[in-house]
């Protein structure tokens, strides 16, 4: 049997294994299950990080709030008219919204946490704790909603990846946008309208192509059952732009139906 793991301990393995201190800000992806048994659960994990680290940052998205128009722009890797019926159950954006269950449980945790901020894009919101919450938040907006990632970046901060890989690092697509990788239109619900909204990145599932290339700059420790990683984000952000640059169709997926990647191919 494995053996539990505490908030506490969890806290110091960050801090001993890597390295993870009070005066650095991280974008936390965790998977709550890899990392095996944990005495209060999310809760303990979420207490962890948010001890060990400076200002924490989770992805709160809401994919729940989309809706697929009749007509749009062309090549945005979307069947328009396609959403008859999840157009029907989509939700209406509200800062209260739960996050998706692609984000985990952990980042639903932090956002129900009465010290957490939220900030207000209707599909790719973040949650924050920590002394610069409401700055990060503040850098986006709904025509940049990579913005907390580039204020983590330009605050000398980093990935923090437990018991998840290069699929869920969702700052991969800042270095994706620099490179001049497409983005996409997408459509959500808010109180008073459909909003329409730019600059959505595109598939993940090819991430795992860098993943080797990023070990020089990677500190890894087992926390649990999890493999964990901390990546400094100046050096990851310019490592992978300069690798698409050089070869533009690197990181994305193999699947011949996947209208994502197929849309940003590039043919020369
Ligand atoms: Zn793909």
């Amino acid at each position: 049997m494995p053996r539990t793991l505490t908030a506490a301990s969890i806290q110091q393995q960050l801090a001993d294994g890597l390295g993870v201190h009070p005066g650095l800000s991280v974008i936390a992806h965790v998977s709550l299950e890899a990392l095996g048994p944990v005495e209060g659960g999310a809760e303990a994990v979420a207490a962890a990080i948010t001890a060990a680290a400076g200002t924490v940052v989770m992805p709160a998205f809401t994919y729940q709030t989309q809706v697929i128009p009749q007509t749009g722009p062309p090549n945005n890797a979307l069947v328009y008219g396609s959403g008859d019926t999840l157009n029907g159950r989509a939700d209406i954006f509200r800062a209260d919204l739960p996050v998706h269950p692609d984000c985990g449980s952990v980042a639903e945790t932090l956002r129900r946490h009465p010290a957490t901020l939220r900030s207000l894009h209707p599909i790719l919101s973040f949650v924050a704790q920590g002394p610069q919450a409401r700055s990060v938040l503040a850098s986006q907006t709904s025509h940049n909603p990579l913005g907390p990632i580039a204020w983590l970046e330009a605050h000398d901060g980093a990935v923090l990846l437990m018991g998840l890989d290069q699929r869920h690092n969702f700052s991969l697509h800042l270095a994706e946008q620099r490179a001049g990788r497409r983005t996409f239109t997408r459509w959500a619900l808010t109180v008073d309208a459909i909003e329409e909204l730019h600059g959505i990145p595109g598939c993940m599932e090819g991430f795992n192509a860098v993943w080797p290339e990023l070990m020089p700059f990677t500190t890894v420790a087992q926390i649990g059952m999890a493999r964990c990683e901390l990546i400094p984000l100046r050096l990851l952000l310019a490592y992978v732009e300069e690798r698409l640059c050089a070869d533009p169709n690197f990181m994305l997926c193999d699947k011949p139906g996947c209208l994502s990647c197929r849309a940003r191919e590039v043919w020369r």
